[in-house]
């Protein structure tokens, strides 16, 4: 059986630790499985800092599957040191919003060079999980640059101004507290969808979208063209989990950019934001956590528990979603 999921970073690579789980896969490194996991990665998180190429989503997740990441974090590497964080300070260079940590450099120095030696994303992703042996096929959604940016004012400059900014800068720097206007994906008029990417949602046997963020993560992928085309054209049913559980969101400030673009912090909201696959959007079916409800036309929707509070719960969520998705695993 062939899954293809699409994901962003944390709540993704926690959502593939389930998936790899309920597979019947080691969920932390390589494994043998009559099964292939395929991730389509999002790439509107990366950035240029310090002359460096970050890919913090690809990252997450490599490290996450790799067994290298920091669990209290969810993010960058265990045991991680920040000489050169506090050097870079000393200089005052900037950005110092941003802390990359001595061990993850390393990381985007060998990303750095490859690319800058004519490689593309896709082939930097695939050398750099020869390290990791992620046990699933990482895939950037595109080799292309395509940065998520977010429009906020600019009192700086006069009341009624506004100026873009790099999504990290408002995330990360900010907090998402400067009200977002809206979130632009810079390049994605150029890019296409990786052709590996493409081929995994159209010749999969079931597609399930994580329960990532809905605009920034999820929304992403959708706005690399090809994805959508990819997504209506494959066989299999596309099954999305919600990361709205309650009213809220876990773990971070997606609500922030749902209300940017307008839409409620609900389970039922972000479906029709995605919207039936039978209407022109991109599900077949839809998983809320128990106690909430959605009613999207032309999307099955069923309740089921939705926390990732370990491994063996996140495998479950990921069997109902396969089990929606019509390829039920023992
Ligand atoms: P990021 O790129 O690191 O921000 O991570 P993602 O976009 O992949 O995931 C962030 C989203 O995961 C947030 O919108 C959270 O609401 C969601 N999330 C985090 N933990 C859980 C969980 O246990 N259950 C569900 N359903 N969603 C979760
Ligand atoms: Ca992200």
């Amino acid at each position: 059986m062939r899954v293809t999921v699409l994901v962003g970073g944390v709540g993704g690579a926690r959502f593939l630790l389930g998936v790899k789980a309920a597979l019947g896969l080691p969920p932390v490194g390589p494994g043998e499985s009559e099964h292939e996991i395929t991730a389509v990665v999002n790439v509107g998180d990366d950035i240029w800092m310090h002359g460096l190429r970050i890919c913090p989503d690809l990252d997450t997740c490599l490290y996450t599957l790799g067994g290298g990441i920091d669990p209290e974090r969810g993010w960058g590497r265990a045991g991680e040191s920040w000489v050169v964080r506090d050097e870079l300070a000393g200089y005052g260079a900037e950005p110092t919003w941003f802390g990359l940590g001595d061990r993850d450099i390393a990381t985007h120095l060998v990303r750095t060079n490859a690319l800058r030696a004519g490689y593309p994303l896709s082939d930097v992703a695939a050398a750099l999980s020869t390290r990791w042996q992620p046990g699933v096929t990482l895939l950037p959604a595109t080799d292309d640059s395509v940065e998520t940016h977010v429009i906020v004012d600019d009192p700086a400059t006069s009341e009624k101004a506004r100026k873009a900014i790099h999504f990290q800068e408002w995330w990360v720097r900010h907090k998402a507290e400067p009200r977002a206007h809206a979130f632009v994906s810079i390049g994605a008029d150029k890019a296409s969808v990786l052709p590996a990417a493409r081929d995994a949602i159209r010749d999969a046997d079931a597609v399930l979208l994580a329960p990532s963020n809905p605009v920034v993560s999820i929304g992403t992928v959708l706005d690399v063209p090809g994805v959508r085309d990819a997504l209506r054209e494959t066989r299999a049913k596309v099954v999305g989990l919600s990361p709205i559980v309650g009213g809220r969101t876990l773990r971070g400030m997606a609500d922030a950019c749902l209300t940017a673009i307008g839409v409620e912090t609900s389970a039922e909201a972000v479906a029709r934001l995605y919207g039936a696959r039978a209407d022109g959007g991109v599900l077949d079916g839809w998983l809320v956590h128990t106690g909430d409800a959605a009613d999207v036309p032309g999307v099955q929707v069923q309740a089921v528990p939705l926390l990732m509070t370990d491994v063996g719960a996140t495998a479950e969520m990921a069997r109902r979603a396969l089990e929606l998705a019509g390829v039920a695993v023992a």
